[in-house]
């Protein structure tokens, strides 16, 4: 099985990843994470990324398209994979259709969440105080400035790709507004 998401920042693509990676056995690979891993570990990677990423703005699709590249080769993807947070560009998109391609692979479907912008920013924040009563890590673009800056990112370059993937005839849309368990079960009808 090998899927990506789509939606905006907040749009519950991650916890939807999460729990679906646990159903079909398969990891999710999330280039937000594999960068801020970068960062973590001040690789090279990570020192060119971490200003854009600190800024809300899109790291270069190069780097992006290398590092999930390598990351499906990897042998815990060999039953599928669910992207998440790539691809965010057309260009990207049109990259990872012939990386798949060169390694003889398919997407089996591409999942969109749609929810309502004005109830993103709430969700961040909501992200932010669960993360701190935790006493985990808040990212360090989970701040209303560089949020907004990443949803102006993806209406400007990620949202085309909706487009991109209807005309493929991949393209799956569910309201990402319902509660988590609704989702899930709708995104579980849809790969049934
Ligand atoms: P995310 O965790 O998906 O919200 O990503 C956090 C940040 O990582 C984004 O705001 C970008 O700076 C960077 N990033 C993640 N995925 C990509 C991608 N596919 N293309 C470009 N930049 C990305």
């Amino acid at each position: 099985m090998r899927l990506i998401f789509l939606g905006p920042p907040g749009a519950g693509k991650g916890t939807q990843a999460k729990l679906l990676t646990e159903r079909y056995g398969i990891p999710q690979l999330s280039t937000g994470d594999m960068l801020r891993a970068a960062v973590a570990q001040a690789t090279e990677v990570g020192k060119r990324a971490k200003a854009v990423m600190d800024a809300g703005q899109l790291v270069s699709d190069e780097i992006v398209n290398e590092i999930v590249s390598d990351r499906i080769d990897q042998s815990d993807c060999a039953k599928g994979f669910i992207l998440d947070g790539y691809p965010r560009t057309v260009p990207q998109a049109i990259a990872l259709g012939k990386m798949l391609e060169g390694k003889g692979l398919k997407l089996d479907a591409v999942i969109e969440l749609k929810v309502d912008e004005a109830a993103l920013v709430k969700r961040m924040e909501n992200r932010v105080a669960e993360t701190i009563a935790a006493g985990g890590t808040v990212r360090s673009d989970d701040n209303p400035e560089a949020f907004k800056r990443r949803l102006t990112e993806y209406r400007e370059k990620t949202a085309p790709l909706s487009e991109h993937y209807a005309g493929t005839g991949q393209l799956r849309t569910v309201d990402g507004m319902a509660d988590v368990n609704t989702v899930t079960a709708e995104i579980e009808k849809i790969l049934a």
